[in-house]
């Protein structure tokens, strides 16, 4: 596949990727160093796995990590709507939650007095999101047609699991008004302290349903190429998450460093113990 920032098609292969992800190979872009799984399926068949697998009523045990019942994600969700209700407020705002998942971010925006629409690919999922009172789009965003008006487009712990981020981000800018603000957070966040082992960051398996892994300046870049610019940065040094707030605009973008992404995984390979 090409690059979905610099449409490159070289790459190279992180050193550290078959001893945790069973010989499926993890690449970095040599154009704007973007570290993603480049022979990822396509938007529905990552759509029908988390509807299928990861977001069914009888659901593997290993989907309870993306459950909002799960005090660590309701906590960053929350961390997330109060973040936008303080600093662009919520309050009679028309949110659209790409991905919207176990409903509970569109939960806590309502709290806040947000108008709320999901847009979410699980059938289980979107019969919560009615019963919750949200209004929803149950497909992915890719088949979401409707135009434009939306305050504040949410893409949350998403970007990193869709086959195509221009694509989404093509679509959040679709439906966002002018003058609105688009929030991407995800937890795939790269090129600052480790805070885990590799194994438990990479898990087991196929890394394919997390094709992208985000650093501050690839994200950054993808927003750019995408046209937004980013408004609002969180503390991501010192903290789980990556979170950004951005606005329509152009923005210039530089990606990392030449060999800052493959030194980053190498020295997480030798500097962590593995746990599987
Ligand atoms: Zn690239």
């Amino acid at each position: 596949m090409t690059c979905p920032i610099c449409a490159g098609t070289e790459a190279r292969e992180i050193p550290c990727s078959r001893r945790y992800t069973a010989g499926w190979p993890i690449h970095v872009c040599t154009g704007c160093r973007l570290v993603h799984v480049r022979e990822h399926c396509s938007a529905d068949a990552i759509a029908r796995v988390w509807s299928e697998e990861l977001f069914a009523d009888s659901p593997d045990p290993k989907s309870v990590l993306y459950q909002a019942t799960l005090p660590a994600v309701l906590a960053r969700l929350t961390y997330v709507a109060a973040t936008l209700d303080q600093s662009v407020g919520l309050k009679d705002r028309a949110v659209i939650d790409i991905g919207a998942g176990t409903v509970a971010f569109l939960d806590l925006a309502a709290a806040r007095g947000g108008r709320t629409f999901g847009i979410e690919p699980s059938a289980a999922n979107c019969a919560r999101l009615r019963a919750q009172g949200h209004s929803c789009h149950e497909g992915t965003v890719e088949s979401y047609a409707a135009g434009g008006g939306a305050d504040l487009v949410t893409i949350l712990w998403t970007l990193e699991c869709t086959s195509d981020p221009r694509a989404m981000l093509a679509a959040a800018h679709r439906v966002l008004a002018d003058g609105g603000r688009l929030c991407v957070a995800t937890g795939s966040r790269i090129l600052v302290p480790f805070k885990k082992p590799l194994d438990y960051y990479l898990g087991e398996g196929n890394p394919d349903i997390h094709p992208f892994h985000w650093s501050a300046a690839t994200l950054a870049a993808v927003l750019a190429v995408a046209g937004f610019r980013m408004t609002w940065t969180n503390s991501y040094i010192v903290s789980d998450v990556l979170c950004v707030i951005a606005a329509k605009g152009e923005a210039d973008w530089t990606g990392d460093h030449p060999d800052a992404a493959l030194a980053f995984f190498d020295r997480w390979d030798r500097e962590s113990p593995m746990y599987q």
